[in-house]
C-alpha cells in the first residue's frame, strides 16, 4: 500500500527538545517515508500492537513488555497515521500507567472521610443508589458525563445502559468541551458526522488552511507531515488564523491574528473576496449545494475595511490569505479549539466548510476537511451516542431511526430516551443546581478543573442531595468530591478499539495487567448492567456480551448503514494492521479514505443526523420545516452573520483572555503531570503577555501575576511574548493551587456562556485584568488587617512600609512554587 521507502530508526531520547524530531521530506500520497520513533527503559520481551491514546492523530504503536511491565514504546513502521512517528506525550506518556499513586480499591465515603472497600459492596451501593434515583419509574435524576478516552466497546455499552436500560437521555461527554462544535459544523453543511477527507490529503495539497488550530503542538506527528511536505518538492501554501504566534503561525506564509470572538467575520471576509473575485465552482455549486445567494447576500457584507475594523486583520493580509485559498487547486482545511471555543463557534466552523463547497473542495485527493476531533477517542464518543446525538449517527428527532434502534435493541421504541436530545453537560450541571439530577456518574474525566466558572462545579459537585460517582485511574481534583471512587485500568491494560480523528480504527490490545483490583471500565459497566437485570422485551439480558469483542461486533451490528458503517471490520482484521478507515463495508472492504467522492451528501430526511440550526440563535429546524425543503443529498452552505459577545473588555477588565493547550500536557495532566520528563518540560502554569501590556501594567517576564475576572482569580508566573496586544493566554491544563490563596486554573476565570448550537463553551474567551502578585498580596494583607481590627495609627503605619516596599511579601506558596516551565522546557 506505501511506497518504497527507507525505513529509519530514531532513538528518541531527545524527544523533548526535538518535539517533531529530524525532516524526512516527500511529495505524493503513500510516499511520507518510514521513521520509526522508540523509546525504552529497557529490553522488552515482546511487543504488543496498540495506539496512542493521547491526542486524536492516533498514531500507530507497540508497547514493549518484559517481566509483565511495560519497559517501551516504539512506532508502527506502516500504519497509515504516522509512518513510525511518535510524539513527545506518545513516547513518555505511558510511564504514567506505573505512577505510585494509582487507584488500586474502591473507595466509599463515610462521615470520617473515604475508605478503601470491596468491590462486592462499592457495586451493591452503586446499584442501590441508581435504583433509589430511580424509584419513581423515571431514570431522569441519573446523569453521565464520560472522557473522550474510552474505547468504542465502553462507549457504545455506557449508551445502551444510559439510552434503553435506565431510559435517562443525560448522557454527555467531555468532547462537549473540545470538538462539539466540529460535530455540529459537519451536521450542519454535509447532514451527518465524519471528516471528509484524511491525513493522506497533507500529501499532496497544494494549499493548507489552519484556523484555530495550533497542530504543531496539539498533534505533533502531524505537524511533522506537513513540515516534511513543507521541505519537500511542491510544497503547499500554508494560511493559519490564530492570534498568537504559535510554532504552526510562524511556519506560515500567511498569518492572520484575529481579535478573539471575531472568526467568523474574518470567514465572511475571505469568503467574500474569493467570491468577488469569482474564485468559485459554479458547477459544483448548482449540483451539489444549496444555499448559495443568501451566503453571498451576508458575506458581501464584509469587505476588507469593515473585516479589518472588527476583526484587526490588516486588509493586505486577507487580501494574501484570499489569494492563496482562493486560487490552490487543491487545500485541505483543520479546525480546532481556537474556533470552537470560541463564540459562534458552529457558525465559523461552518464557514470552513462553505470555503470547501463553492470551490469544489471536496470529495478528491488533496481536499480534506479536517473539522478535527481532539480526543484520541472523542470520534466514538459521537459515533455511538454518548456526545449529543443517537448511536450510528442517528437523528433523535427522527422516529424512524428511533425505531431502528429499539428494533437492534429488541425493546419498544418508548423505553429509549430520545423524547429530546441528549442533554449538554452545561444542562446537565444546571439540573444538579435545581436538583432534579440527583446521581452523577464521572467516568475517565475531570470536570473540576476542565468546566468553566470552576467555582460553580465544585459547589454543585458538593452540592447536599447528588451522589457522585467517580471512576478513574488517579485521584483527581474531581475524584476528591466523590461519594464513591471507582478504580480503572488504564489504555494498555485492557483491549478495544478506538477511532483518530481520520476515520482510522486501531486496535489497541492488553499488554499488561492494571494493579492491585482496577479494572476495565467495560468490566465495571457489564457488572452494573447485570446487577441492575436490564432485560429487552424478550425477557434477554439488554447487554448481551460479555468482552470487548462481543461489544465490537454488536457495535457493527448498530453502525450497519449508517454513515459511519464498521460492517467490514473485525478484531481479525484490525489486529496487526495499519489502522482501518471507516465506512468500511462490503463495497469498501478496505476502508475509504474519503467521503462524498460522488458529490452526495447524508441530508435528506430519512439519513440525516440532524435536521439543522440557525446558526445564530441555535434554534432548531423542526422535522416539518426540514422536509418542505428536503436537500436530497446536497450539502449546505449556511450564511451566519458576525455577532459580538456580549462581555467585552472594559475599564474594569480590560484585556482578552484566551486558554490553551502546551505540548507536553494533555487535558487536565492527570496521566501527564504523573510523568517525569513531561512535567519537568511544563511544571507550571503561565500567563502569556504581550511586550505592550507588560509594560502597562509594569510586569516583567518570570514575575507573578493575578489574573482575575468576573469568575474569579489564578495566579502564575508571567511570560512576555510576541501575543496580541491587548490579550492573554494560560494555558487550561493546570488545577491545583488553594481556590482560596490562588488557584492556578484557567478556568477559574472562563465564562459560564456557549453556543448556541453545539452547547460547546467559550472557554477560549473572557475578559480579565492582570496585577502583579507582590502588591495584590501587600492589599491583602491590609485588609486583612483592618479585619483584626487595627488602630488607624496602626494602618498609618503598615501602609507607609507597604509604599516603602513596594508591595508586600510574596505568599509562602509562591514562594515555594516549582521553577519556571520554560527553564525545563528549554
Ligand atoms: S501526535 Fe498524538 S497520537 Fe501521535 S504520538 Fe503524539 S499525542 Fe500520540
Amino acid at each position: 500500500m506505501f511506497g518504497t521507502q527507507i525505513t529509519e530508526f530514531y532513538e528518541s531520547r531527545d524527544s523533548i527538545a526535538h518535539i517533531w524530531g529530524y525532516r524526512t521530506p516527500y511529495a505524493g500520497e503513500g510516499q511520507w517515508p518510514v521513521r520509526v520513533d522508540e523509546r525504552a527503559l529497557a529490553d522488552a520481551d515482546h511487543w504488543v500492537q496498540s495506539a496512542c491514546v493521547f491526542c486524536s492523530n492516533g498514531c500507530g504503536l507497540d508497547i514493549g513488555v518484559s517481566d509483565g511491565r511495560m519497559v517501551a514504546v516504539r512506532g508502527r513502521a506502516h500504519d497509515r497515521a504516522n509512518r513510525g512517528r511518535l510524539g513527545p506525550k506518545g513516547l513518555h506518556g505511558w510511564e504514567a500507567n506505573m505512577s505510585p499513586d494509582r487507584l488500586t480499591r474502591p473507595l466509599i465515603r463515610t462521615s470520617s472521610g473515604l475508605r478503601e472497600t470491596t468491590w462486592q459492596e462499592a457495586m451493591a451501593l452503586l446499584v442501590e443508589r441508581s435504583q433509589q434515583v430511580c424509584g419513581n419509574g423515571s431514570a431522569l435524576g441519573m446523569a453521565f458525563y464520560v472522557g473522550g478516552q474510552l474505547f468504542l466497546e465502553e462507549y457504545y455499552t455506557l449508551a445502551v445502559i444510559a439510552l434503553a436500560g435506565l431510559g435517562t437521555p443525560h448522557l454527555d461527554s467531555s468532547v462537549r468541551l473540545s470538538t462539539a462544535a466540529g460535530a455540529a459544523a459537519l451536521m450542519e453543511s454535509f447532514g451527518a458526522e465524519g471528516q471528509p477527507g484524511c491525513y493522506d490529503d497533507i500529501d499532496t495539497t497544494d494549499a493548507i488552511l489552519h484556523v484555530g488550530h495550533n497542530v504543531a503542538e496539539q498533534q505533533t506527528v502531524l505537524w511533522a507531515r506537513i513540515l516534511d511536505r513543507r521541505h519537500g518538492p511542491r510544497p503547499p501554501r500554508l494560511v493559519v488564523i490564530d492570534p498568537r504566534t504559535t510554532p504552526t503561525a510562524r511556519e506560515a506564509d500567511v498569518h492572520l491574528m484575529p481579535r478573539p470572538g471575531t472568526n467568523v467575520a474574518v470567514l465572511n471576509g475571505l469568503l467574500h473576496l474569493i467570491i468577488q473575485a469569482g474564485r468559485v465552482d459554479h458547477a459544483f455549486i448548482d449540483a451539489h449545494t444549496t444555499g448559495f445567494d443568501r451566503l453571498k447576500e451576508v458575506v458581501a457584507r464584509w469587505p476588507p475595511s469593515r473585516t479589518e475594523e472588527v476583526s484587526g486583520v490588516p486588509e493586505g493580509k486577507l487580501r494574501a490569505a484570499a489569494e492563496i485559498l482562493g486560487t490552490a487547486p487543491t487545500l485541505v482545511s483543520t479546525v480546532l479549539l481556537g474556533v470552537y471555543q470560541a463564540p459562534q463557534a458552529t457558525a465559523a466552523a461552518v464557514q470552513v466548510n462553505n470555503l470547501h463547497l463553492i470551490r469544489g473542495l471536496i470529495g478528491r485527493e488533496g481536499c480534506g476537511i479536517l473539522q478535527m476531533s481532539g480526543q484520541p477517542a472523542g470520534a466514538n464518543a459521537h459515533e455511538t451516542g454518548c456526545a449529543g446525538t443517537l448511536p450510528g449517527f442517528r437523528n433523535w428527532a427522527n422516529p424512524a431511526h428511533v425505531r431502528e434502534l429499539a428494533r437492534l435493541w429488541k425493546v419498544d421504541p418508548i423505553r429509549i430516551a430520545a423524547f429530546g436530545p441528549p442533554t449538554p453537560v452545561v444542562d446537565i450541571l444546571r439540573y444538579i443546581e435545581e436538583g432534579s439530577i440527583r446521581m452523577l456518574w464521572v467516568i475517565g474525566t475531570n470536570p473540576a478543573v476542565s468546566l468553566p466558572d470552576l467555582t460553580r462545579v465544585r459547589r454543585l459537585l458538593d452540592q447536599p442531595g447528588l451522589f457522585l460517582v467517580v471512576e478513574d485511574a488517579f485521584m483527581t481534583e474531581t475524584a476528591r468530591h466523590a461519594d464513591l471512587i471507582l478504580p480503572t485500568a488504564l489504555w494498555g491494560e485492557k483491549t478495544g478499539t478506538f477511532t483518530s480523528a481520520d476515520r482510522t480504527v486501531h486496535i489497541s490490545y492488553t499488554a499488561v495487567g492494571p494493579p492491585g483490583e482496577a479494572r476495565p471500565d467495560l468490566d465495571i459497566l457489564l457488572e452494573y448492567a447485570r446487577r441492575m437485570d436490564f432485560r429487552n422485551r424478550d425477557g434477554e439480558p439488554l447487554i448481551g456480551w460479555s468482552d470487548p469483542e462481543g461489544a465490537f461486533e454488536a457495535w457493527k451490528a448498530c453502525s450497519a448503514g449508517r454513515p459511519c458503517d464498521y460492517t467490514g471490520l473485525s478484531y481479525a482484521r484490525l489486529g496487526g494492521g495499519p489502522g482501518i478507515r471507516w465506512p468500511c463495508t462490503a463495497d469498501f472492504p478496505a476502508g475509504k479514505a474519503r467521503l462524498y467522492t460522488e458529490g452526495t451528501f447524508p441530508t435528506t430526511a430519512g439519513d440525516c443526523e440532524s435536521y439543522g440550526h440557525d446558526l445564530l440563535t441555535g434554534a432548531a429546524v423542526t422535522p416539518a420545516e426540514y422536509g418542505l425543503e428536503d436537500p436530497g443529498g446536497r450539502a449546505f452552505l449556511k450564511a451566519a452573520d458576525y455577532v459580538p459577545p456580549l462581555e467585552q473588555p472594559d475599564d474594569e477588565y480590560p484585556l482578552w483572555l484566551t486558554t490553551g493547550r502546551v505540548v507536553y500536557h494533555w487535558l487536565t495532566r492527570t496521566k501527564t503531570a504523573r510523568v517525569k520528563e513531561l512535567n519537568a518540560a511544563a511544571p507550571e502554569a503561565f500567563v502569556e503577555l504581550s511586550e505592550q501590556d507588560a509594560a502597562r501594567y509594569h510586569v516583567t517576564d518570570d514575575q507573578w501575576v493575578e489574573v482575575r475576572s468576573r469568575r474569579g482569580r489564578a495566579l502564575a508566573r508571567a511570560r512576555v511574548t510576541h501575543i496580541l496586544p491587548g490579550l492573554v493566554f494560560m494555558p487550561f491544563h493546570y488545577g491545583g493551587g488553594d481556590p482560596a490563596l490562588g488557584s492556578r486554573a484557567a478556568n477559574e476565570l472562563t465564562l459560564y456562556e456557549w453556543d448556541p448550537v453545539c452547547k460547546e463553551p467559550w472557554l477560549k474567551y473572557g475578559a480579565v485584568r492582570i496585577g502583579r502578585v507582590r502588591e495584590v498580596r501587600g492589599i491583602a494583607r491590609l485588609l486583612r488587617a483592618v479585619g483584626r481590627g487595627l488602630t488607624l495609627g496602626s494602618l498609618a503605619v503598615w501602609a507607609a512600609r507597604l509604599l516603602a516596599k513596594g508591595g508586600g511579601r510574596a505568599h509562602p506558596e509562591l514562594s515555594a512554587a516549582p521553577p519556571d516551565a520554560r527553564a525545563a522546557a528549554r
